[in-house]
This record gives C-alpha cells, sequence and structure tokens, in this order.
C-alpha cells in the first residue's frame, strides 16, 4: 500500500463514510502532499495532516423567519471555521438548498489551500445555509439575511472571521448581513467583504473571480506555450457572478465566449454571448436563462433534460478554452471526453471543484491545460483582503490599482504553482502544484506556532 493510500485509509476511518464531496477534495490533496509528506519527516511528526482535515469549529444554528404569507420558516446556518494558521477564518457564504455539514467542510477546507496560495493573511472558512433563495422577493431575502445574522455576529470579526458571498448570496445579501451586524454590535467595521462600494465596499469585487479565472489563464498558457485566448473560442458554464465576470474578461482580451448555463439548461450563441442582456436577465431580472431565446432566436437553447447520458450540453460544445464556473462536479468524464474529442487545450476552474476526478485523470492524461479552483478562482478572495487592507486603513483604491493588483496577484499565484509542480517532479500538473503549494505555508505555519 503506499504512503498516500495508508494516510487516506486512516482519514476514512476516522472521518467519513468516503463517499461525499469533503473526502474528494481530501482525497485529492493527500495523494498531491504524499511526496512532500513522504521527503519532509517533520509534517508527519507534527500530525499536520491529521490536524488540518478537522475544522477548528463547526458552528451550526437555526434560522427562523417569516415569509410573505406571514408563515414562520425554519432553516439551518452554519459557519465552519476551519484554519487559522495564516490569518483571521475567511471565505463565503452560500445560500443554496444543497448546503449541508460535508458541502461546507469541503469548502471550507479547499478555502485554507487557496487562501494560503494568495499569499495573503488569511485562514480558511466557508458557511451559508439550505435557503433556497430561488423566487422569494427582496423582503424575503432580507427577512432571512437579518436572521441569519442574528446568530452569525457572535462568532465574526474583522480580526477573527470575515465571511463574503458566494452562490445565492451577492451585494444585496452583503448589505442586508451588514446593516444587520452594525444594528446588533453599534459597530462599522470590515466583518463582511463584498459590500457594495458606496458604504466599504471594494471596486472590483464582483468582477474579482472571474477577471482572475482569466488572467490566471493567459499566464498558464503562456508558460505552457500555447496559443494565447486572444481570438478564441471560449465555453463558459454558469451564470451567475463568476460566470458573467470571466465572459467580460474575455470580450476585454478578444476571445469569444459562446455560452453560459443555468440549472434548467444551456445557451449556446456561436457568434458570441449577448452579455448586457445575459446581466439583465441572470442579475437584474433573475429569471430562466431561456428568456435569452425572446431577442436571440438564432441562439440555441438545451434545457437539462436534453442533455447526454452523464454529461451536460456545454462541454459538447467545440472551444479552445473551457471555463466551469457553475458547481461543484459539473464536469464529468462524458463531458472531458467530449472537451478533448473536441479539440479544447485548456479548462481553468471558475468554480469550486467543477470537474470530478475522473474528468481531471482525463484531461491530465492528455495533456490540456488544467487550471484548479483553489488557484484559478482565488481572484475573489483577493480582493476581498484588499477589501478588510481598504476598511482597516479607512481608505480607498482606484479600480485601476485593484485590477493591477489582481492580475499581479493572479499571475504570482500561477507561476508558483507551476514552479512547485516543477520542483516536485509533476511538471504541469497545476493540482499537484497547487496541492503542494498551498499546503506547505499552512503546514509550515502550524508547526511554528505550536499545539
Ligand atoms: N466565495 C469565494 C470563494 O470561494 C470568495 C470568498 C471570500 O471572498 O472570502 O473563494
Amino acid at each position: 500500500m503506499s504512503f498516500a493510500e495508508t494516510e487516506i485509509n486512516k482519514f476514512k476511518k476516522s472521518n467519513s463514510t468516503g463517499n461525499n464531496v469533503f473526502y474528494q477534495a481530501m482525497e485529492e490533496v493527500i495523494y498531491s502532499i504524499a511526496p512532500l509528506l513522504e521527503s519532509d519527516g517533520r509534517y508527519s511528526q507534527h500530525a499536520i495532516l491529521e490536524r488540518l482535515v478537522v475544522p477548528d469549529r463547526i458552528i451550526q444554528f437555526k434560522v427562523t423567519w417569516l415569509d410573505d404569507n406571514n408563515q414562520v420558516r425554519v432553516n439551518t446556518g452554519y459557519r465552519v471555521q476551519f484554519n487559522n494558521a495564516l490569518g483571521p477564518y475567511k471565505g463565503g457564504l452560500r445560500f443554496h438548498p444543497t448546503v449541508n455539514e460535508d458541502v461546507l467542510k469541503f469548502l471550507g477546507f479547499e478555502q485554507i489551500l487557496k487562501n494560503s496560495l494568495t499569499g495573503l493573511p488569511i485562514g480558511g472558512a466557508k458557511g451559508g445555509s439550505d435557503f433556497d433563495p430561488k423566487g422569494k422577493s427582496d423582503s424575503e431575502i432580507m427577512k432571512f439575511c437579518k436572521s441569519f445574522m442574528i446568530e452569525l455576529h457572535k462568532y465574526i470579526g474583522p480580526r477573527m472571521d470575515v465571511p463574503a458571498g458566494d452562490i445565492g448570496v451577492g451585494t444585496r445579501e452583503i448589505g442586508y448581513l451588514f446593516g444587520e451586524y452594525k444594528k446588533i454590535t453599534s459597530t462599522y467595521e470590515g466583518v463582511l467583504t463584498g459590500k457594495p462600494f458606496f458604504f466599504g465596499g471594494s471596486l472590483m469585487r464582483p468582477e474579482a473571480t472571474g477577471y482572475g479565472a482569466v488572467y490566471f489563464t493567459e499566464t498558464m498558457l503562456e508558460m505552457e506555450n500555447k496559443e494565447p485566448l486572444k481570438g478564441q473560442i471560449c465555453t463558459v458554464s454558469g451564470a451567475g457572478n463568476v460566470a458573467l465576470h470571466a465572459i467580460e474578461k474575455l470580450y476585454d482580451i478578444g476571445a469569444v465566449p459562446v455560452s453560459c448555463s443555468d440549472s434548467s439548461g444551456t445557451i449556446y450563441d456561436s457568434r458570441g454571448v449577448d452579455l448586457e442582456l445575459l446581466k439583465e436577465i441572470k442579475l437584474e431580472k433573475r429569471l430562466s436563462l431561456e428568456k435569452y431565446l425572446e431577442t436571440h432566436s438564432e441562439a440555441k437553447y438545451i434545457p437539462v433534460d436534453e442533455y447526454p447520458e452523464g454529461g451536460h450540453a456545454v462541454w459538447d460544445i467545440p472551444c479552445y478554452a473551457a471555463f466551469p464556473c457553475a458547481t461543484q462536479n459539473e464536469l464529468t468524464a462524458v463531458d472531458a471526453k467530449n472537451l478533448i474529442e473536441n479539440g479544447c487545450i485548456s479548462v481553468t476552474e471558475g468554480a469550486n471543484m467543477p470537474s470530478t476526478p475522473e474528468a481531471i485523470e482525463l484531461l491530465q492524461s492528455h495533456k490540456l491545460c488544467f487550471a484548479p479552483a483553489k488557484a484559478a478562482n482565488a481572484g475573489g478572495v483577493v480582493v476581498s483582503e484588499f477589501e478588510m487592507s481598504q476598511n482597516a486603513s479607512m481608505s480607498k483604491w482606484s479600480f485601476e490599482k485593484v485590477d493591477n493588483k489582481l492580475k499581479d496577484t493572479m499571475q504570482m499565484i500561477c507561476k508558483r504553482v507551476a514552479l512547485t509542480a516543477k520542483d516536485y517532479g509533476v511538471e504541469g500538473n497545476y493540482v499537484d502544484g497547487a496541492n503542494i503549494a498551498g499546503f506547505k505555508k499552512v503546514a509550515d505555519a502550524m508547526i511554528a506556532e505550536g499545539i
């Protein structure tokens, strides 16, 4: 049995059934870092892996709120404070019916390594609720957010734990959460990031994850001696904040993004998607993507029930570079096969862990450039940290300053990941490079801080 398998078995026994997303994320990391653990006895001696896979604490609470019919509704809220070896707990809040402890442990764990890769002083956390914002009125969203914060405020603080947005939590929700925090504590401090600009937010926070994923991809393609994105067909999944801003940046640099998707289907517009219309449908009106056809009848709409067996229509579209920006495990082995057969040369994860392990294996074995989420989608948390800095110093940075710093940071992460992979004999493997580089920094801090 290999070193990695022994470690995984230990973890399996003590932590899980071996059949969940947290396990999936853990297994990948253990396989990647096995050479580091084997070559440097300090990590085993200090039981770093055993300590790293257990969150510092998991906070669970009840959220009760009144819907528009004055009916009492009950949801569960969570905050997983995973690791603060490098700085205050930092990570988003997700409001989605699929949220549970397993999902948040996976996201929190990924966040530790992602935040470490940024080189910024932030630890890892994640939180959220099984509340479904879909179809809720603005006043219901506000009531839910306020009730959520009545519990959450006890556990957060600008130097303790700084939540932000994620799926289902955007500027509007952060505004309501921040308003309630302020009311309860009477303090005006940077306890949440992703705030609207006019009361403490950073310019470019909404754009950051999508823009960052494109900056990362450009650097990766350059390092791997591939043609740049300019003039190339790109496919994007999702239609939220990450996807729409990835599309925006792809247009900025002269690429042609031809797709996007939501929970009901996929839009394929071979001339390039109409970004302004998408923003109106998804960000302003929050409607189904099918609406796109009303003004663009020549585009194709593929409803989810017409997707290929075991796969997704969006990954069946020929492209040079693919950007999965929807949700976890949305790119399967079937999709990977389709991408490979259609000549795709690069896949960048804008969402958190959108590719299944089988898909990653296939893509890497066919020598596609593969940018894992914890490196490629770090742009969001990077600008969140810039927001924390601006709040702490009571200053405002210009759009250019934030954009330049974001670009530099994404390029630095990409180079660091590539060089780490080279140092550990897995050149071109950005998954291993990201896991080793992210882990090493946290592990060294944990050793230095003692038990
Ligand atoms: N939810 C984002 C992520 O997955 C951002 C977290 C943050 O800004 O703290 O990285």
